[in-house]
């Protein structure tokens, strides 16, 4: 029930007052807060502005506001942002999406098929008509009368016009909903469309990637909660505090490039030292994202971390922008430096919260692990 508050709701699944303020202090890392106003601008000295304030704002929404609905559609798509989420190693903050907010429908994870979720959907939308959140996962195909994508014999244009009518904000999660991805590729033979392109009377957030970082969706989403407001977007609509820098800015290959020590093949000495990957077609340059810092499976590793150049999975059209290992594929067109500082601090902040909110993960993991054994 989308009415409950959060925290009564984790009250009643056994949750101690003390897990809740940590459970708090996740959400806070997840949303980045401390670079948020009203703290920034509070004049706070920084190590009172940060930690307290912050936690106790989101306890406050937590224990106050109802829990957030959220209705889920899969369009043109391969499922990969709902894999990457369920399958992310932030329990908590998975926890947070499929159990504190109310996911009221969505075609891969609800246990209800057929009419019985259609009908779930149409009574989920009447009634938190205005208040939901659409998240969107794939591009939507209008060529030909939309014959080419349809859920319940509906066409996905017809069924993202009606979902987003009555919703207070709609995210495009992943490259196809946020860009078209590969539907998009040319020829693009389904005449796949972003959701931006449709959608113009309400907010629309774009978290492109294939799939989209977990923890960004989640981020997203706990402001909204929290606050009942969407992070700051750039031109393309993507949250400035996750998409400010380039791959490239945060990479731990970066000084072997500025050294100009560059891999030229998957298994050469270069390779084996863990020098920069650009000669082999690594987009890190041009390609904006936080898998350098937010890193996967719970800031383990990413991409070029293992070993693979980035290919640009965030980027409008990288599917079709040249070949991924093609050497020196990535144009070096650089963003002005003003601007790149702003956004270094705003992912610094971010990372620093998300590597406490894993440590601390980790620990109260280990914890119940030793008391299990003993
Ligand atoms: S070109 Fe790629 S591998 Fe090299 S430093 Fe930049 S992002 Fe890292």
């Amino acid at each position: 029930m989308a009415d409950e508050s959060i925290y009564s709701e984790m009250k009643k699944n056994g949750l101690s007052r003390r897990g809740f303020l940590q459970f708090c202090g996740l959400v806070a890392g997840a949303i980045g807060l401390s670079n948020l106003p009203p703290l920034q601008s509070s004049g706070l000295p920084a190590h009172l502005a940060r930690k307290d304030a912050t936690q106790s704002m989101v306890a406050r929404a937590l224990q106050t506001k109802p829990r957030l609905p959220v209705i889920w559609l899969e369009l043109q798509d391969c499922a990969g942002c709902s894999e990457a989420l369920t399958r992310s190693q932030s329990p908590t903050l998975v926890d947070l999406v499929l159990n504190k907010i109310t996911v009221e429908y969505h075609e891969t994870l609800s246990a209800a098929a057929g009419f019985q979720a259609e009908e779930a959907k149409q009574a989920a939308m009447q009634k938190y008509a205005g208040q939901y959140v659409l998240v969107v996962e794939g591009s939507i195909s209008p060529k030909d009368d939309g014959v080419y994508c349809t859920v319940g014999g509906r066409s996905s244009l017809d069924l993202l016009q009606e979902a987003a009518a009555g919703a207070a904000a709609v995210i495009a999660t992943g490259n196809c909903a946020a860009f078209g991805g590969l539907p998009r590729a040319n020829p693009n033979p389904t005449g796949a469309v972003s959701v931006a392109e449709l959608v113009k009377d309400k907010p629309v957030v774009n978290i492109p990637g294939c799939p989209a970082i977990p923890e960004v969706f989640t981020g997203i989403l706990a402001q909204f909660l929290v606050f009942g407001s969407l992070p700051e977007l750039d031109n393309l609509h993507r949250p400035k505090t996750f998409y400010g820098t380039t791959v490239h800015d945060r990479c731990l290959r970066r000084p072997f490039y500025e050294a100009g020590k560059f891999a030229n093949s998957f298994d050469d000495e270069g390779a084996r030292q863990g020098w920069c990957l650009y000669k082999l077609g690594c987009k890190g340059p041009t390609t904006y994202n936080s898998c350098a810092t937010l890193k996967w499976a719970g800031g383990l590793s990413f991409p070029i971390q293992s070993g693979h150049p980035c290919l640009g999975c965030s980027e409008p059209g990288f599917w079709d922008g040249g070949g991924f290992y093609q050497g020196q594929s990535a144009p070096l067109a650089r963003p002005a430096l003003t601007t790149v500082g702003a956004a270094a601090a705003a992912g610094a902040v971010l990372a620093a919260g998300m590597g406490a909110a894993n440590q601390a993960q980790k620990k109260s993991a280990g914890r119940s692990e030793k008391k299990e054994q003993g």
